[in-house]
């Protein structure tokens, strides 16, 4: 067997192929799930735990199986750790084994024994491999859950640990039941495949290797967490931690470990966005501006409204940090409608009127359109020169943009991930502005400072975060919020209509339109593929313009649409030649159009929750008030016994789920509260609907339960850094030497201490 080459003890870089018992074949199958090192099996966690702590004599068991008959299934997630249903052990002696059967229904049958009585043990399939297991006499701990075969005890595939020496006693008496790896106490379940079955990977499999590598590798295990901080937090030596998750003493003990490395994998991701933080603020150059702006002052006097006090509070935060010179590095919050732009606009004055260039940067073309509109109509009689660049555009116009930018008579880009692109150079690029930002990830966002030199960068969303994903996937940010609306706002009135109500929210719209208002209808992109949809939209437009809505002027958007007739009819809604704007979900972000005051939602049920939100964003943008009518079907009350189906009680989930969604949109409008609802409903991973958005996976750790822990392992991080900004104590040294080969690139910091 070849085997890579030594290259040291810790498990942290010692191949997995070092474990006893994992060859190169088994070695494949494990790098397909990510385990790599000997540490990465370490903490290839377990999904749940059996308990199987109780010990039963076989006559006990068969009271026990003939009693839970009609038990019914386990409903699943009742218990985190322990499965509801419940496991039992007998102990005896092997009185015979046999194959019984003939081809696909052969199967070894084992018959066991103790002082109460008998009962056997079935296999099927692996026959000839189950036959060479055992001997006559032999003392098996035997764990699963019985059942009743005409009249037979039975365990069908249970669990089997050997029992060394012989029979002591009655029970468990003689039984060291802390050196059986699949019965007695709690016994790990682990994630597994067919795959990873076939090369023996079931959770028996995985049982036995991973007593194997604690036995030969936890010596060597490097605890990296700060003694001082451990001892702060009273958490466990990393290796006991990992002995107790893998193979758990008690449930308390299972509590700490976990807590241990729970703590440790957002400790050492704290640390990083630390040592990021602290890079970017106290040891990089940013750029000095003098805040006296008199463009910024002649904007606000201009302007039809007074600001509230929350876009004033955070004008004064992001000047602050243009004052400074260090380099700006700030994430702002605030709901839809909160007035971000003008905010963004002001900070762009004072950058050009310091001599500087700002880009200003949207997720879509129609929202780069829309603030290059938004920006010049403000901008209306100042001496500041706005141009828009996005993907679309013609070669000539193109080449004289990139010209403006880069000789520097462009003083505000607007534009797309077209300003990513290698030709757009800017003569003196000073502010970064980033709308929409977990549309792009970390890395889009330090691309485009490198275009400047250390600009100063501000981050926009509308997307309430809730704070433990924030902290996680902003942490090295400042945070500022708008936390206030325009007080002329209203709120927009959210009612939820069933589909054979239509007629009612027809009349509506009507009406409203005869006010002088307009309305969307969204529509969900329901099929997979594209084309359907269009038609799906198309052949629902056709409908409402012909039968439902004759009298009215109705326009259709789509994504398929090219820019231009995407831009076409956004125009003559905005000019409101268009009353009823029929649209599939691009409009989802940022449209702002004040005299539109319906939206109605169809097939509202299909949507997120922070989708629904941002559409009904869409309006109560003006003085007028507006409504949001979500439209759903109507769900036949749950029949079937979600016991008996599980599709049943899938889609009753769902169900459910759809429900929450829909009832939460209806009673509350603050975002981020709302946000909160839907990290409940969807978890972390799945929170911004992309895996793409930067967000890091824990393997242990779970931002939606873990939170307290969060914090806790924030501010150690933060005071850690704080004390020793290059982690060159000595005692940082493991943790360092832990993050520079995890992180390598993304730390320079680390590189020069
Ligand atoms: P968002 O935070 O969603 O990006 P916008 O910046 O697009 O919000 O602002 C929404 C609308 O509110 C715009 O029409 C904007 O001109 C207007 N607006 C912004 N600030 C105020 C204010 N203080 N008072 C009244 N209207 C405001
Ligand atoms: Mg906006």
């Amino acid at each position: 067997m070849d085997t890579p080459a030594r290259q040291s003890h810790h498990p942290h870089s010692l191949p997995v192929q070092y474990v006893k018992g994992i060859g190169p074949k088994r070695a494949a199958v494990l790098e397909e799930i990510d385990v790599r090192t000997v540490m990465d099996l370490f903490m290839y966690i377990p999904r749940r735990y059996l308990d199987r702590s109780s010990v039963v004599t076989i006559s006990r068991l068969k009271q026990i199986a003939r009693g839970s008959r009609d038990q019914h299934l386990p409903i699943p997630g009742e218990d985190p750790f322990v499965a509801a249903r419940q496991d039992h052990t007998v102990v005896g002696d092997v009185r015979s084994f046999r194959v019984m059967g003939f081809g696909p229904k052969s199967r070894l049958v084992l018959v066991l024994a103790d002082a109460t009585g008998s009962m056997q043990c079935v296999w099927f399939g692996g026959v000839h491999y189950w036959k060479k297991a055992f001997r006559l006499g032999e003392k098996l701990a035997v764990s699963g859950q019985a059942s009743l075969y005409g009249g037979t005890l039975q365990f069908v595939h249970p669990d089997v640990d050997r029992i060394a020496g012989t029979v002591e006693g009655g029970e468990d008496g003689a039984i060291d039941w802390s050196s059986t790896l699949h019965s007695g106490g709690l016994v790990p379940v682990y994630a597994s495949s067919q795959e990873l079955s076939r090369l023996g990977f079931d959770s028996a499999g995985l049982r036995r290797v991973l007593h194997a590598a604690i036995r030969d590798h936890l010596e060597n295990v490097v605890d990296t967490l700060p003694e001082p901080v451990a001892a702060g937090r009273s958490l466990l030596p990393l290796g006991e931690a990992i002995r107790k998750v893998h193979f758990p003493p008690t449930r308390e003990d299972l509590l700490q470990g976990l807590r241990r490395l729970k703590y440790e994998e957002l400790f050492r991701f704290q640390v990083k966005l630390a040592l990021k933080r602290h890079w970017q603020r106290e040891e990089t150059q940013g750029i000095s501006f003098s805040i006296e702006s008199a463009l910024a002052r002649r904007l606000v006097d201009s302007l039809p409204f007074r600001l509230t006090a929350a876009q004033v509070r955070v004008i004064n935060e992001v000047s602050a940090d243009m004052r400074s010179d260090r380099p700006m590095n700030r994430l702002l919050q605030g709901d839809v409608g909160s007035g971000k732009t003008i905010v963004a606009l002001t900070a762009m004055l004072i950058a050009v009127d310091n001599g500087y260039q700002a880009v200003f940067m949207a997720p879509t073309e129609i929202l780069a359109e829309q603030h290059y509109k938004t920006l010049s109509h403000f901008l209306e009689g100042l001496p500041a020169r706005l141009r828009l660049l996005v993907g679309a555009q013609r070669t000539a116009l193109r080449r004289d943009i990139l010209d403006d930018v880069q000789r520097g008579s462009a003083d505000i880009v607007v534009g797309t991930h077209a300003l990513f692109e290698k030709e757009v150079r800017f003569s003196r690029l000073g502010l970064v502005i980033i709308d929409e930002q977990h549309r792009f990830g970390v890395l889009q966002r330090s691309l485009l400072r490198k275009k400047g030199v250390n600009p100063d960068v501000l981050v926009m969303t509308a997307t309430p975060i809730p704070r433990t994903l924030s902290l996680t996937l902003y942490g090295d940010l400042d945070v500022s919020i708008i936390n206030e609306l325009p007080q002329e706002r209203r709120p927009v009135q959210t009612v939820l209509r069933e589909e054979g109500q239509k007629e009612t929210v027809y009349a509506f719209v009507r009406e409203q339109v005869r006010k002088g208002r307009q309305a969307y209808f969204v529509y969900p992109l329901i099929e997979e593929s594209e084309k359907l949809d269009l038609k799906a939209a198309t052949s629902h437009f056709e409908e409402l313009q012909s039968t439902v809505f004759p009298g009215l002027r109705l326009g259709l958007l789509h994504g398929r649409m090219t820019g231009t007739e995407k831009d076409e009819i956004m125009g003559r809604f905005r000019r409101r030649e268009v009353d009823v704007l029929v649209a599939t979900t691009v409009i989802e972000v940022g449209i702002d159009i004040p005299n539109a005051t319906v939206m109605v939602i169809e097939n509202a049920e299909r949507f997120g929750l922070s989708q629904l939100h941002q559409l009904r964003g869409r309006v109560g943008r003006g003085s007028e008030q507006s409504y949001c009518v979500l439209l759903a079907k109507r769900w036949a009350a749950a029949g079937a016994s979600r016991r008996l189906d599980p599709l049943a009680a899938h889609q009753q989930d769902q169900r459910r789920a759809a429900e929450r969604r829909l009832a939460t949109m209806v009673a509350m409008n603050d975002g981020f509260a709302i946000a909160e609802v839907d990290l409940s409903l969807r978890g972390p991973g799945d929170f911004f609907g992309t895996r793409q958005s930067g967000m890091p996976e824990f393997k242990v750790a779970d931002l939606l339960t873990d939170s307290a822990l969060l914090h806790e392992a924030r501010a150690d991080a933060l005071a850690l850094v704080e004390s020793d900004p290059h982690l060159t104590q000595p005692d940082h040294r493991p943790l360092a030497d832990d993050l520079r080969s995890r992180f390598h690139d993304e730390l320079a910091i680390l590189q020069v201490g």
